[in-house]
């Protein structure tokens, strides 16, 4: 009988992580990578607004399938989705990150496919929700506002900012920027301990997206003031790898970089980089760009039969798009293209209707069937494809943004020379198959594994093609080779990064 897995992961990743916050910076540390932030500085491309990139080609196929399969039709299969019962409409009833999971992939679903029912769900998902506010800018189920130390637990907030964002871009529905100002308000009114514990604090880089994007609407300076706090109280991503687990790690890494547009340190913005490569280098020696992390990252499991989470699959993804915005580095274009088009179509039945929890390189036996030698962390059956309401809970209602985001949320408009040269990867992708495994090596083996920028160390082979028009196999040959032979410090890194003292669960 499996562990209930929510209660393992929090028991387990608190547990296992517990060493790694002792590293902790101390606060005077913190006080020190956390400068007073300022008006965000210019990302190297402007992220057009939701609506503005028609898919086509496989990707509008993908998107087709996605809108009849599982995410289009998720609320028919899962209770957590019940609109008469959720406390996101009605927040005297329970709820917590299924529906922010399930929207923030189905609003933009709705966009991309222009599908007329699906945007008419979505509204009518968005008015009740809109609806819940309270005169303070809380929102949503009642329980949530003592949930965590007695206060409010942010985390299954985050993921509906997000859809509530994608849903004002695309209708200009003038409720929302107001709607949020109000709500983070309240976020900003918190103390410490409504940031820096529990699933929260790997995860304010999703909550920096957010106040960021608001501040360029409406100019509020105490969104910097939030910003700082979700930095400094949040866990430690600088010099510090704060989490084992797969998801925490594809979300939370890229939150130095996030917090650099306010203060442009070029310091927090190298520790994304090289966590990408500390993570990579130990975990990521399989194909299709994920890492080994089913359910934590662990020491002596990291060849190719372990998986990767779909969660983590579209994280990763949605922080690599985040960060090609940011940085205009197109490795990170890269990097999103090869999940993209490797593992989260693994991740999925051929016809949408059904994910598996973790997807593995190397294996052969999909069955529903808890694998008895000790290959994964978890207990229970992870590897056939199925709606998973309970099951896996998570992936199924949060995989849905993983293509549209990458399709219409991918930055298509540079704002400098060189940011012009990155691609626009999968948004006018044509000439690509659905298919399992195309056999490409990790894309972080062509770019620099332990900086990840080619402007500081070398200069690329070949300028990135402009689309995917002629397929993607052209693009995978725009290579960087000039840090593929780690030099020394790469094993300092990882001993800083890394953490060789998790024990195995299992
Ligand atoms: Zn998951």
């Amino acid at each position: 009988m499996p562990l209930d897995r929510r209660r393992f992961l929090r028991t387990g990743a608190l547990t296992l992580g517990a060493p790694a916050l002792a590293g902790h910076l101390a606060p005077a540390a913190v006080a020190s990578t956390a400068r007073r932030p300022r008006a965000p500085l210019p990302d190297s491309f402007d992220r057009l607004p939701s609506g503005s990139v028609s898919p086509r080609g496989w990707l509008a196929e993908q998107l087709r399938l996605q809108l009849h399969g599982l995410c289009g039709r998720y609320e028919e299969r899962s209770h957590f989705l019940d609109f008469d019962t959720t406390g996101w409409t009605h927040p005297d009833r329970g709820g917590w990150e299924e529906v922010p999971y399930w929207l923030r992939g189905y609003v933009p679903l709705a966009v991309a496919t222009r599908d007329q029912a699906a945007l008419a769900n979505s509204r009518k998902w968005i008015d009740a929700i809109l609806a819940t506010q309270q005169s303070d800018g809380f929102f949503g189920p009642r329980s949530l506002r003592t949930q965590l130390n007695g206060g409010p637990d942010f985390w299954p907030f985050l993921p509906l900012l997000m859809a509530l964002r994608t849903h004002e871009e695309f209708t200009g529905d003038e409720r929302v920027v107001p709607f949020l100002t109000r709500f983070l308000s309240f976020m900003n009114a918190q103390g410490p301990g409504a940031f820096d514990s529990s699933w929260v604090s790997y995860r304010w880089g999703d909550g920096l997206d957010t106040a960021i994007w608001l501040y360029r609407r409406t100019g509020e300076a105490f969104l910097l003031d939030l910003a700082r706090k979700m930095h400094t109280y949040g866990a430690n991503w600088v010099d510090n790898l704060p989490s084992p687990h797969n998801v925490n790690i594809a979300q939370g890494f890229r939150e130095p970089t996030q917090y650099a547009q306010l203060t442009g340190s070029a310091e927090l913005r190298q520790a994304t980089y090289r966590t990408y490569a500390s993570v990579l280098g130990a975990y990521g020696q399989f194909p299709g760009g994920g890492f080994a992390g089913d359910e934590n990252y662990r020491p002596g499991f990291g060849d190719p039969r372990q998986g990767f989470e779909t969660c983590g699959i579209v994280e990763f993804m949605a922080s690599h798009e985040l960060l090609t915005r940011i940085t205009g580095d197109p490795v990170w274009a890269d990097r999103c293209e090869d999940l993209a088009f490797n593992m989260l179509p693994a991740a999925l039945d051929p016809q949408g209707t059904g994910t598996h929890y973790i997807t593995s390189a190397n294996t052969i036996d999909l069955n529903n069937a808890v694998k008895s030698q000790g290959q994964f962390q978890n207990g229970f059956a992870m590897q056939s494809y199925q709606p998973g309401v309970d099951q896996y809970r998570c992936c199924p209602h949060n995989y849905g943004m993983g293509w549209p985001y990458c399709g219409t949320c991918a930055p298509t408009s540079a704002t400098s020379t060189r940011a012009r040269r990155a691609p626009p990867h999968c948004a006018t992708s044509s000439g690509a198959t659905r298919s399992a495994w195309s056999g490409r090596w990790p894309s972080w083996r062509s770019g620099c594994a332990i900086c990840g920028s080619r402007r500081t160390c070398g200069t690329r082979a070949s300028a990135a093609t402009p689309t995917l028009s002629a397929g993607r196999s052209k693009r995978s040959r725009t290579s960087w080779t000039h840090c593929e032979k780690q030099p020394a410090s790469s094993k300092k890194s990882t001993a800083v990064h890394g953490r060789q003292d998790d024990p195995r669960v299992h």
